[in-house]
């Protein structure tokens, strides 16, 4: 048995790993990173999913919104995210006749002459601006809190100038002001689906509350945006401001305990070495560091997303005869209504999954071709990353390989149905992920994309200050997504836990 020591160990090499170390080693720590995997990243990596074809794309998470730019400012990352001009669109048939709703990320006569489209008197598109310019003006509030000490529920409250939007937002189920603003289950859809993407929930859980908060506040704009050269690009820009650092990385080596004591914390790999630190960081999910710590593991919904990962010859044609390059360039909705959202989670509770399941994805390479050969995208190749809403893990357990195809032909019938040619006819290169297999190969937890339920970015008035990523024991924290704020490529807590940290030292 070996033993070498440090001052931090962190147990994982995601992204929130690495922007921790960063921090650490740039205030002079000696940190040691140990990554179970053979490669780093996590759910941030960029792969060539497909034999013969250099294509190099993003096989988990796909879009940027709540990493914030001081965190890319502070630690010198030559990293980009391109903004979309497109924001989504959303397909519907109407009386025989095939249209679409368009929205551009900046209200303009196109979104305004879709929505009239759906909706003559106005209503719908008022309402629509109306909405979202409240949640504009909670985020600006909201996402400069993300890198402090937790504010306490009453502070937070405070900050927000108009209570309702406090009070719809937080305090009431999220279905119920959807429902009350818009007329239009169609509309209602789109906007319901940042409130369910990672969460297993129906519209009036707060649970999706939570979830719609976190898709809509990252810094302060809510924007999504595209990874320039791939999600890989953000862990490669991390891997080398950290060795740079002096930070050491460690592949293929799990973490199989963890105790502590007075004087510091032992993690201990599964080739038998132990590192002794001042403080243990664990990257991994909570429910895996109550495990490596044996205790009791904290509760949490299932993943509910699966992710497919597509390679076109080139784009589909519409039936809405719109132009494909419009319509995939955002958040393309396909069966995404409201009620259709909420009639497929009540029968994926029931165990059944839906033959028209509720999906969404965009085409990177619109935005940012560099992930293609240039060969490729001359000759007019596209990729396609999809999600399916409500697949929970609950629905593979036990047959994982056949639900993963009675899944992925839903799917794809989902998105048949508004299309003028089979997608099958051009699909080039295709891989899917189930809850099962995200677990399998990253170790998020039943597939949960965010590690354990999110939380209000706050803590309640009579608990102790906090950044959020504390435990029940002085030298382990957690800087992963599982953190209060954490979830989604943000590195927030990543940071926050490098703060909590240097705070003590
Ligand atoms: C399919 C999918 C799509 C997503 N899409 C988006 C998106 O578009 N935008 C977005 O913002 N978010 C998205 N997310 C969520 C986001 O990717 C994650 O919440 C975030 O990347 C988590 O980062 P992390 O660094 O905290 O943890 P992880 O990336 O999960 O990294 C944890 C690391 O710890 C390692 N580890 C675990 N156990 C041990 C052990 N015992 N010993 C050593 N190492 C261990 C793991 O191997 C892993 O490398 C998506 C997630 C998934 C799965």
């Amino acid at each position: 048995m070996k033993t070498t020591d440090c001052d931090v160990t962190i147990i994982g090499a995601g992204h929130n790993g690495l922007v921790a170390a960063a921090y650490l080693a740039k205030a002079g720590k000696r940190v040691r990173i140990l990554e179970a995997n053979g490669e780093i990243g996590g759910a941030t990596t960029s792969v060539r999913a497909f034999p013969g074809f250099d294509a190099r794309i993003s096989r988990y998470s796909y879009l940027v919104s709540l990493l914030p730019d001081s965190i890319i400012s502070d630690l010198d990352l030559n990293f980009e995210c391109i903004s979309r001009t497109v924001s989504s669109y959303t397909p519907y048939e109407h009386h025989g006749v095939n249209a679409g709703l368009f929205v551009s990320r900046q209200w303009d006569d196109a979104t305004q002459a879709s929505f009239t489209l759906l909706d003559p008197s106005g209503d719908e598109g008022r309402a629509w601006q109306k909405f979202y310019a409240e949640i504009a003006e909670f985020a600006e509030c909201i996402a400069p809190t993300l890198l402090k000490p937790l504010m306490t529920r009453s502070e937070l409250k405070a900050l927000i100038a108009k209570p309702s939007i406090w009070n719809y937002l937080i305090e009431r189920p999220i279905g119920e002001v959807i429902t009350k603003r818009f007329k239009e289950d169609l509309v209602r859809g789109v906007v319901l689906t940042d409130a369910l993407i990672g969460t297993f929930s129906s519209a009036f859980e707060i649970q999706a509350n939570i979830c719609f908060l976190y898709h809509l506040i990252g810094n302060g704009t809510g924007e999504w945006r595209v990874p320039k050269g791939g999600m890989g690009a953000l862990v490669s820009e991390l891997e080398r401001v950290v060795r740079d650092a002096g930070v050491v990385i460690e592949v293929n080596q799990r973490v199989i305990k963890v105790e502590s004591d007075f004087e510091g914390a032992t993690v201990t790999t599964a080739d038998g070495e132990e590192i002794r630190s001042q403080y243990v960081l664990s990257n991994a999910a909570p429910q895996i560091l109550a495990e490596l710590r044996g205790k009791i593991a904290p509760q949490s919904l299932d993943g509910s997303q699966m992710k497919i990962n597509i390679l076109l010859k080139r784009l589909p044609e519409l039936k809405s005869g719109v132009d494909p390059r419009l319509a995939f360039a955002g958040t393309f909705h396909a069966n995404e209504s409201f009620s259709q959202c909420e009639r497929v989670y009540v029968q994926a509770k029931k165990g059944e999954i839906s033959a028209m399941l509720p999906i969404e994805m965009y085409c990177h390479t619109l935005s940012d071709p560099s992930i293609l050969n240039p060969e490729l995208a001359a000759m007019g190749y596209q990729t396609l990353t999809l999600f399916g809403l409500h697949t929970p893990a609950a629905l593979f357990d036990g047959n994982n390989d056949a639900v993963r195809e009675i899944a992925l032909k839903s799917a794809l019938a989902s998105l048949n149905r508004y299309l003028a040619e089979p997608i099958e006819s051009l699909i080039v290169g295709i891989e899917v992920k189930t809850p099962l297999d995200i677990e399998a190969e990253i170790g998020l937890p039943r597939g949960n994309i965010f590690h354990r339920d999110l939380h209000f970015p706050f803590r309640e008035d009579d608990t102790e200050p906090s950044w959020g990523v504390e435990t029940d024991d002085s030298r382990i924290f957690i800087c992963g997504a599982g953190a209060i704020r954490g979830g989604g490529v943000s590195g927030v807590p990543g940071h926050n836990a490098a703060m909590a940290i240097l705070a003590k030292v």
